[in-house]
């Protein structure tokens, strides 16, 4: 059994950050990843000759901590060119307003309302939202914006942009887990409008997601390589499959994987064993493999957990000249329910990022044409079928001999949404794991929503240990 200073049980951003971390501290950790590479669901891949990414783009800048990373990491942060988002409904596509969170309105007399909502619609909303604040608002952000702004809202503006983001019915997401402090923001503002404007503040608005000049996909590449300059070992093909006490604090059983028949979940390690004994170890894959392994040690009765969309994107790298003006701004959200389109997004990815308009030669389009929604099952993708939707979508003629170079790539169930139940059953699982020395849980499920809350919380849950 090798000796070793940390295991890291997981190789995706939270992974990978933990490890760094314990680098910082002088260790020399162990980083175990059942796929063939690290990084998880941020990747990077080429297109038309052009390096872009294929998962994650990006991070909320809302939470401080990532752009801290990229600056300690040396990587030059950027910032999506200013352009609203579009939103398609059958009748018509509008820009979503500027100010919002979630596409919930600092005020709902703003042009940009008007326009979404309509005079009526925007009256009716302001009407309800000036009613006093209940003692008890709703847990999930779909029935809080029901609530207080009615139904109009929820389904024109917060149910694209929550369908966008979460790829889940706003019903089915913690409030206090994809916007921290707005619940709170409605009690002391007295509405939820109200809310989002003191969370918002005054002065221009600022961009709300940030990225790595050159790519997302960077700052795992260059976690891993930092990692293995300070000493660390990153075992790739290994996944790990026991957990138990002993030895010199902890014992994990790993052995190599094999990819396994749905390329959907984490590859089974029934391969060659290798056990490793440390005083510390972190547990930073994904929820599936996670509870498992944590059932060894500690109680992990919950919720079951509710299964992530199948999502896929279709990329396309295309001439078209009717896309030089950007026509949907850095790209637009498909109103669920349109019929027009089968797609559930495009974003306009070489208009959106800097550094990507810079690296694709004059004329050439990086678009990504998202499909499948919460609760759906996957479909069938094609180029054509894609190059039609964006045609819809943008309002510019586009065929599919115009495609330069095209990549299919699934997601499915990579985001499962954090339910209220889920949420509260990861806060038991992390009072249990607190009582467990030398033992760490971390990774996007278990820390929050996205790249933003993991950061802060994987390089927390390292340095507790170390
Ligand atoms: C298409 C897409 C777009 C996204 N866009 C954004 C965005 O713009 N902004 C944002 O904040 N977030 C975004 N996200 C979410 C974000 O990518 C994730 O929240 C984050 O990358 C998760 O990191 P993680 O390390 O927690 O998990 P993962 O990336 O899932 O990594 C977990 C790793 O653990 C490995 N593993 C599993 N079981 C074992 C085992 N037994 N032994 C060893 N290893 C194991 C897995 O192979 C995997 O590599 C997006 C996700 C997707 C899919």
């Amino acid at each position: 059994m090798d000796r070793v200073d940390a295991v890291v049980i997981g190789g995706g951003m939270a992974g990978l950050i933990a490890a760094w971390q314990f680098t910082r501290a002088g260790l020399r950790p162990v980083l175990l990843e059942s796929r063939g590479y690290t990084g998880g669901l941020v990747a990077g891949s080429t297109i038309a000759g052009v390096s872009y990414d294929i998962g994650a783009e990006g991070w909320a800048v809302r939470i401080p901590d990532t752009e801290a990373l990229a600056g300690e990491l040396g990587l030059t942060v950027e910032y999506p060119r200013a352009a609203p988002s579009w939103v398609w409904f059958d009748d018509g596509p509008f820009a979503m307003p500027v100010r919002a969170i979630l596409g919930i309105p600092a005020d709902l007399g703003a042009p940009d309302v008007l326009t979404a909502l309509g005079v009526e619609g925007a009256r009716r909303a302001a009407e309800l939202d000036s009613r006093p604040v209940p003692e008890t608002l709703p847990a999930d952000l779909g029935s809080l914006v029901e609530q207080r702004m009615g139904s109009q809202v929820l389904g024109r503006l917060v149910a694209p942009i929550a369908g966008g983001i979460h790829a889940a019915d706003p019903h089915l997401l913690a409030t206090e887990v994809v916007s921290p402090g707005l619940t709170d923001a409605v009690r002391r503002a007295g509405s939820l409008a109200g809310a989002v404007a003191l969370l918002k503040g005054d002065g221009p608005v600022k961009p709300v997601v940030a990225s790595v000049s050159g790519g997302m996909f960077l700052m795992p590449q260059t976690l891993a390589a930092q990692i293995l300059d300070a000493g660390g070992r990153i075992l790739t093909r290994t996944g790990a499959r026991g957990l138990s006490r002993g030895g010199e604090g902890w014992i994990v059983n790993a052995a190599s994987t094999h990819r396994g028949v749905d390329p959907a979940l984490p590859p089974e390690p029934d391969g060659d064993p290798l056990d490793l004994t440390a005083p510390r170890v972190v547990v930073a894959c994904s929820a599936v493999t996670a509870r498992p392994l944590l059932g060894q040690v500690i109680d992990v009765d919950g919720p079951e957990l509710t299964p992530g969309a199948p999502i896929a994107h279709v990329n396309l790298a295309i001439r078209a000249p009717g896309l030089d003006d950007s026509p949907r701004g850095n790209g637009m959200l498909v109103a669920s329910g349109s019929t027009g389109v089968q797609a559930k997004a495009l974003t306009h990815l070489s208009a959106k990022w800097p550094s990507l308009t810079a690296s694709c030669p004059t004329g050439l389009h990086l678009l990504r044409i998202s499909y499948g929604r919460g609760g759906q099952q996957a479909q069938e993708l094609s180029v054509e079928q894609a190059v039609a939707d964006a045609a819809a979508l943008t309002g510019v003629s586009l065929r599919a001999d115009q495609v330069v170079d095209s990549q299919i790539i699934h997601w499915t169930g990579a985001l499962a949404p954090t339910t209220p139940e889920t949420r509260s059953w990861v806060q038991g699982l992390h009072s249990r794991i607190a009582d467990q020395q030398g033992l760490g849980l971390t990774g996007a499920w278990a820390s929050g929503s996205g790249i933003a809350a993991l950061v802060p919380h994987a390089r927390r849950t390292a340095e507790r240990l170390v």
